[in-house]
């Protein structure tokens, strides 16, 4: 049997990034940038008030107190927006919101908290200000360039696209970007017995439960799919079905590789120009896997068993797809947590249990569920991760560590707020 770790080193030696699009910044989210973001502008783009209060000289208030404070003369009001039209001089004070820029011959700003305004005299200023603080040079100024510099790389290619990186690409004035393509998938399930959805199974029949299933872990891995329903176990119908698959980037069939079924589908797909292999990989659930390359095109052959094929999805088929997506991190980590009960396991294989992780403390707690049967589909729904026992286990004793995969975010969230506990201030 072919260990998980070659299986998947084979698989991803073949695999390549798809080639690059331009899309708007908006639709570029959860895709890989394929270019390096320089700067248009430098940020901020001219120093500015960090606070709401007066923008002045700091040399003219070096004695300023709450019981001492000193006059200033305010010049005018600069609204966020506006733009500083005279300088400030000796003595003199511009009322200032933040963000705005701060005009020539200021060095501080003073926030209005410590100030307290004088009723304006004549027409021609806004009044004055008795200044009740002693700021440093720079206080309440954000810098011109002080985050980054025109010119500046501020993302590089291969990133992921978070809204922080949507929020830097906004900033710099970025409307389009270059990323690479979304993988599209086709989805395509095989047997006799299966029937559509909206179909009532007759005897005999069951519903093509993995096709479903398998469309939405592609889409969870940012795929678009093609979901080319059922094949029948026939050369004219996988013929017709995989005809249409292998016009996509990648494509994943389910069922027919349990040995006496396996010739059909290689067969077919031979035909239509792929050398498929076929391996038993020393994975439970999920052992027979088929394997190829279509003119470029990855083609995951997933065993029947429901889940067997999203085990095998996780391990062989998501890392790929991420791969073509352009994708650096590809591979899911792994958790160490406390094991809640003793389980034991035949060794031979790399076992994935699945299981409910959840935080315990500061640590992680883990429970294998029971019912580990590769059709046991009520065990993938109460589950949220796979315990993975290496091929030598025989398994594990209560409170052992264990590693575990979450293949879902459900254990970073809560029910309820999980701040650290903080004192009450009154600021
Ligand atoms: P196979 O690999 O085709 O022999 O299928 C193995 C087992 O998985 C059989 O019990 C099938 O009925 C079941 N199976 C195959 N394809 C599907 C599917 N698309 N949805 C649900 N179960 C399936
Ligand atoms: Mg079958």
């Amino acid at each position: 049997m072919l260990p998980v770790e070659e299986a998947i080193e084979i698989i991803l030696n073949e695999v390549k990034p798809l080639g690059t699009e331009r899309v708007e910044c908006l639709d570029s989210v959860g895709r890989v940038l394929a270019e390096d973001i320089q700067a248009r502008r430098s940020n901020p783009p001219w120093d500015n008030s960090a606070m709401d209060g007066y923008a002045l000289r700091a040399a003219d208030v070096v004695a300023a107190s709450p019981e001492n404070p000193v006059k200033l003369k305010v010049i005018y009001d600069l609204p966020a927006g506006t733009f500083p039209h005279a300088a400030v001089n000796e003595g003199e004070a511009v009322r200032i919101m933040t963000g705005a820029p701060v005009p020539d011959g200021a060095d501080a700003v003073v926030m209005v908290e410590r100030t307290e305004k004088v009723e304006a005299s004549t027409a021609e200023c806004s009044g004055e200000v008795l200044i009740k603080a002693a700021p440093d040079t720079g206080t309440n100024i954000r810098f011109n360039g002080e985050d980054f510099k025109i010119g500046q790389r501020v993302i590089s290619a291969g990133t992921l696209i978070r809204p922080a990186e949507i929020l830097m690409l906004a900033s710099v004035g970025q409307p389009e970007v270059t990323v690479y393509k979304r993988p599209v998938v086709a989805v395509l399930s095989t047997g006799d017995e299966l029937v559509d959805i909206e179909t009532r199974p007759d005897k005999g029949q069951i519903t093509n439960s993995n096709g479903y299933a398998l469309a939405a872990l592609a889409e969870s891995a940012g795929c678009e799919v093609r979901f080319l329903g059922i094949a029948r176990d026939t050369r004219e119908s996988l013929t017709d079905k995989l005809t249409e698959a292998v016009e996509a980037d990648a494509i994943i069939t389910s069922g027919g590789v349990s040995v006496g079924d396996y010739d059909l589908v290689k067969d077919v797909l031979s035909e239509l120009g792929s050398t498929m292999r076929f391996w038993k990989v020393a994975l439970k659930p999920g052992k027979p896997l088929a394997y190829g390359v279509i003119s470029g095109r990855p083609a995951f052959g997933l065993p029947g068993n429901p889940v067997s094929s999203m085990v095998a999805f996780e391990q062989f088929v998501r890392p790929a797809l991420l791969k073509m997506a352009g994708r650096k991190a590809i591979f899911s980590t792994t958790l160490k947590a406390r094991i809640t009960e003793g389980v034991a396991i035949r060794p031979g294989r790399m076992n994935f249990l699945r299981a409910v992780l959840k935080t315990e403390g500061e640590e992680y707690s883990v429970t294998p569920l029971k019912g580990q049967s590769s059709g046991a589909i009520t065990t993938m729904v109460n589950a949220n991760a796979y315990i993975i026992a290496p091929p030598d286990s025989s398994g594990f004793g209560a409170d052992e560590t264990v590693h575990v995969q979450p293949f879902d975010s459900s254990v970073f969230m809560s029910t309820t707020t999980d701040y650290p506990s903080t004192a009450r201030t009154d600021e």
